[in-house]
């Protein structure tokens, strides 16, 4: 059996920051379903928010925004430790190599991105991502750090209420092989592929947050889902806010700079919510084009900005829209972007599961509350990761490894792959993407959600007896989509309830039964909990330090 002090599952910017810390003193594997370098975290474009300069800049500032983003629903002293921590960590990738974009006198270069007050957001051109993360990586490799690449992770093992190791299917052999360790860190993204429409890789199935709400951890504020206005249409692939950071503008069907109805003061640059929001108004009231896109205009724009520090946008809209953003404006759509919940942590990455950590969009420290400003996520990936790393690394030397009784293990694996017939599984991604999209989208209703729970249940039920054709071992893929549709369908009914349970609107959450925020009833966080069959939520009081609720205007 494998045995390590800590095994850190994902090898996106979470993940592999809470390696780097691990590996200085315990014996630290990453292991992950894809190659690290191919996690969503590679794709992020805009850039990642710092105050640098706390003279002009203070960290206080970042954290109103953050927290008015948020929809007061973030914990303060979390986004506090966010705040003052983010400076550090754009300091230490500049040392270990990355490039920022840089001023004229060197220093790193900042620009606006949604809902700041202050030019903050820290960039590489159109590809920040891609340079952090690859900037990280060879953090790894220089530390030696062991990782285990194409490893499907099925299940954590938990004895005792203490997490003990995991199982994986190695999808190079098709193996189904157990990792036995002091300390698990969960760091396995998002779950945007619950939706029909996502800007989400296809790995961002949820996988962690399942495995972990599986064993008895809580998964809190799952009903905050953020939709990112500016998609490209039909593939949904993002472009970036920082477009409309720099001046581009997006206009309806009558040719309109439609936001000057909805926010006057920052028009395109009001957080994403708001910006979702207003285009899903404008194609009710029939103002979309097409009914259902948009026009996201960037001619007016330098041609050296465009090709320069838009290269990979400008590439995509031509790629993939075969639009030429020099010439014509690049049509776009909503589509879902960020899961704002996810396992409840602490500010040090604990879990309600002694030896069980998460950090990244799998958790939910809740920096973002109710709707997570853009440049926040790549931020939050690297401070809680590094955190999660730190606890985890004092938890594994003042515990030793638990037990492990191989009864316990579920093997979903083999069961799948010896059932002879049933139905097929993408019949039931198929309905789910649509129920998600339609009625716990960017408008719910009570009606709509409750439709949508029944359905979703249906959908479980069914998913009892898929059957999947491909009964071979080495890199099946129908196999492990299959497992990720069961992690997706019980999360997305947690989404749906959560959303029945939340009669209020707030950030990303907006029923329109219930139009306004409820601070009296709502100003608290819902932590879902496993019960057998059942679902049993617990409330959390939200935890304000400086900042007193107050209306969110823009
Ligand atoms: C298109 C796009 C652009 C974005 N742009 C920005 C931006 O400009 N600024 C910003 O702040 N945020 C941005 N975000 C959000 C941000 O990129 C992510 O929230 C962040 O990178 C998540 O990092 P992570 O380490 O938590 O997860 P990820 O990078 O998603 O990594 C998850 C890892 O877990 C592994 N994994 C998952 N399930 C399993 C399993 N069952 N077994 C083994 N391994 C598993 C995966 O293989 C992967 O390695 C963007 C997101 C998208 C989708």
């Amino acid at each position: 059996m494998i045995t390590h002090d800590i095994i850190i599952v994902g090898g996106g910017l979470a993940g592999m920051r809470a390696a780097i810390e691990t590996c200085k003193t315990a014996d630290t594997a990453l292991i992950s379903k894809t190659h690290p370098l191919r996690s969503h975290s590679i794709c992020a474009q805009g850039g990642v928010n710092a105050a640098l300069d706390w003279e002009k800049d203070p960290w206080e500032s970042h954290a109103f925004d953050t927290i008015k983003g948020s929809d007061y629903l973030a914990d303060q002293d979390a986004v506090e430790i966010l705040c003052k921590e983010s400076r550090d960590r754009i300091y230490e990738l500049d040392h270990w190599g990355a490039i920022f974009d840089k001023t004229h006198e060197g220093k790193i270069a900042q620009k606006y991105s949604g809902g700041a007050s202050y030019p903050r957001c820290c960039y590489s051109g159109d590809v920040t991502g891609h340079e952090m993360m690859q900037t990280y990586f060879e953090q790894i490799l220089k530390n030696n750090i062991q990782i285990y690449v194409e490893s499907f992770v099925t299940s954590l093992l938990v004895e005792n209420g203490k997490c003990t190791g995991l199982t994986f299917i190695d999808l190079k052999t098709g193996e189904l092989e157990i990792i036995r360790a002091r300390a698990v860190i969960l760091a396995t993204g998002g779950c945007g592929r619950t939706y029909l429409r996502s800007t989400n890789s296809l790995q961002c199935t949820g996988d962690g947050m399942a495995l972990a709400y599986n064993v008895g951890a809580g998964l809190k504020d799952m009903e905050f889902i953020q939709f990112h206005p500016t998609t490209l249409l039909g593939t949904n692939i993002l472009i970036s806010e920082t477009v409309r950071g720099v001046g581009g503008y997006l206009l309806n069907a009558n040719n309109e700079r439609f936001m000057a109805r909805y926010a006057p003061d920052k028009m395109e640059l009001a957080p994403r919510d708001i910006v979702s929001r207003s285009m899903q108004t404008e194609i009710l009231e029939g103002r979309g084009i097409d009914n259902e896109y948009f026009l996201l205009d960037m001619r007016h724009l330098d041609e050296d900005l465009i090709r320069g520090e838009f290269a990979q946008v400008y590439d995509i809209a031509k790629s993939f829209g075969g639009i030429d953003a020099l010439k014509e404006p690049i049509p776009v759509q909503p589509a879902q972007h960020y899961t704002m919940g996810g396992i409840k942590t602490n500010i040090w990455g604990e879990t309600s599961i002694k030896g069980l950590f998460a950090a990244g969009e799998c958790a939910c420290v809740s920096v973002h509350g109710a709707n997570r400003l853009g440049g926040n996520s790549l931020m939050e990936a690297m401070v809680f990761g590094r955190r999660a790393g730190i606890k985890a690394v004092e938890y594994s030397a003042k515990h030793n490894l638990g037990n492990i009784s191989k009864c316990i293990i579920k093997n979903e694996m083999h069961s799948l792959l010896n059932k002879k017939e049933g139905e097929k599984p993408s019949t039931i991604i198929n309905e789910l993407h649509t129920i998600m999209w339609n009625d716990v989208g960017i408008f719910r209703e009570k009606n709509k959600l409750k439709n949508a729970f029944i359905k979703i249940n249906e959908l479980k039920e069914r998913y009892k007896s898929i059957y999947i054709e491909d009964d071979s071992r080495i890199f099946n893929t129908d196999l492990t989509n299959a497992i990720e549709l069961g992690f997706m369908l019980e999360l997305s009914e947690l989404i749906t309830l959560g959303a029945i349970n939340r009669e209020e609107s707030r950030g990303s959450h907006y029923r329109t039964d219930f139009q306004e925020r409820d601070d009296t009833h709502y100003l608290k966080h819902a932590i879902a909990y496993k019960n057998d069959t059942d679902i049993r939520f617990e409330y959390d009081n939200v935890t304000i330090t400086l900042f007193e609720p107050k209306e969110r205007k823009y």
